[in-house]
């Protein structure tokens, strides 16, 4: 038998109006057997949902029957039997098998429990995050990621964007030297990037005009919180003759349609997860960083001087305040002090202490930041040495400045946080497959 013949449907793909008394074969996942009086239920799990194998013992062989009562659950199975309606099994139907084979026996006892009737604990789960995904909840997490991930495909590639695939093994630090994962590169040190930056800013020199690049950032921060990792899946733009305004337009119009894809095309996954998704309203809500200076301060619960980057706690103020204002959990600040910013987001002309800068901010934390970018390579220059930073090891970078380079802007978007602040969930840990943080290198 061909492997693609152990599966003809999935259980959810049965249809038992049109399918009745048909032959399928349907594989996956033991997810119960329950052994009644006069009859055995074996259901069966795959990726999509459940099926119900339902064995009369009177009427079936007591070999097959043998077979399905031994099976031990999570052990790998594929059923060939025939569809009869039944309202009260999942999906309306159950499967009066013919052939059972058993693939793969699991072991038991299970390092956790898959059917949700049990509550694991998030560490439990990621050291088992094979199993964890059996579960209908995480499942439905990470088919809603990829919803994501097409969605902003989709939008970017549509808006004229080129997908782009820049090296993660990098000579130089992005932003300074801080927050970097040495690695041995041959002979030399080398760098994980903690963000395409340079590289996409450099693209427009190229004459690319418009890219994105969906990929790892590495940040070597201690950071112990539920919105942190120290490898983060980002979403950059770049695009050519386009200011700090244009680029916002952009990000908030992309949000708006990724909302509305995951609730067009994920409504199970949604209900699983208990969640009711709205699209937000753009063009989002923007207040200054003066005016976000001032909220928090109005609050007494803080107090912020011009040129103070916001904390956690002043994130959630600004953020509550403009939900009560407006209703919307979305919002810019701009205009941060250039100080605050990194070295390529360009200054006001006639007010050089504040920048062309720009965070999008969901009501519980930073989303996304973004900026139109110095395009001038002395200014840019003088800049990099402002920060305490050696412009020798950005030569690879500055000489892309020197020979035709459009004006400029973007942004990154954190992927995991979007997901994250999307469905509600606490912890950035159960938006990712396999998180990295300062205690968990495996699995
Ligand atoms: P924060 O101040 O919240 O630590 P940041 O300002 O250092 O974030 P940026 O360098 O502006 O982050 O990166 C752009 C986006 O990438 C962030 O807004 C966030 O969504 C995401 N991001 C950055 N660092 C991380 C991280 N360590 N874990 C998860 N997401 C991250
Ligand atoms: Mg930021």
């Amino acid at each position: 038998m061909l492997l693609k013949d152990l599966r003809t449907h999935y259980t959810s793909k049965i249809d038992p109006a049109e399918m009745a008394d048909k032959k399928v074969s349907v594989a996956g996942w033991v997810h119960e057997v329950r052994d009644l009086g006069g009859i055995c239920f074996v259901v069966v799990r795959d990726r999509e949902g459940r099926g119900q194998v339902t064995l009369v013992k009177k009427k079936t062989d007591p070999e097959l029957l043998e077979k399905a009562r031994g099976l031990v659950r999570e052990s790998i199975v594929s059923v060939t039997g025939v569809v009869k309606p039944e309202a009260k099994a999942p999906n309306g139907y159950e499967i009066i098998p013919e052939q059972i084979t058993l693939l793969n026996e699991a072991e038991s006892p299970l390092p956790m429990d898959t059917t949700g009737k049990v509550d694991a604990d998030l560490d439990t789960r990621l050291d088992s995050r094979f199993m964890d995904l059996r579960r209908e909840r995480t499942t439905a997490v990470f088919t809603i990621r990829h919803e994501v991930l097409k969605a902003v495909r989709g939008f970017l590639s549509s808006s004229g964007f080129v997908e782009t695939s820049t090296p993660k093994v990098v000579a130089t630090a992005t932003e300074g030297g801080t927050s970097l994962f040495p690695i041995t590169y041959f002979d030399r040190e080398a760098f994980l990037n903690q963000s395409p930056q340079l590289f996409k800013q450099m693209l427009m020199s190229g004459g690319l005009d418009r890219v994105f690049e969906i990929g790892p950032i590495f940040r070597a921060e201690e950071h112990d919180t539920r919105r942190h990792l120290n490898e983060a899946t980002s979403i950059d733009i770049e695009a050519s003759f386009c200011d700090h305004f244009d680029v916002m337009e952009i990000l908030e119009n992309m949000v708006a349609y990724v909302y509305d894809q995951v609730i067009a095309n994920c409504s199970r996954q949604l209900e699983v997860l208990g969640v009711e998704l709205a699209v937000p309203q753009t063009p989002f809500m923007k207040i200054s960083y003066d005016e976000a200076i001032t909220i928090v301060n109005s609050y007494g619960e803080e107090s912020l001087k011009w040129g103070d980057d916001l904390s956690t706690l002043s994130e959630h103020t600004i953020g509550n305040h403009v939900f009560n204002e407006t209703g919307q959990s979305h919002y810019f600040i701009i205009d941060w002090p250039t100080e605050v910013k990194p070295f390529y987001a360009k200054p006001y002309e006639d007010k050089p202490e504040l920048s062309k800068s720009f965070d999008m901010m969901h009501r519980t934390m930073e989303l996304s930041s973004g900026a139109q970018r110095i395009h001038d390579p002395e200014q840019l220059k003088s800049r990099i040495e402002s920060q305490g930073l050696n412009p020798e090891g950005f030569e690879f970078y500055l000489r892309a400045f020197r020979y035709g380079m459009p004006p400029h802007g973007g942004w990154g978007i954190g992927c995991d946080r979007l997901v994250m602040t999307m469905l509600g969930v606490e912890n950035i840990r159960d938006v990712v497959l396999f998180p990295r943080d300062r205690r968990r290198l495996s699995p």
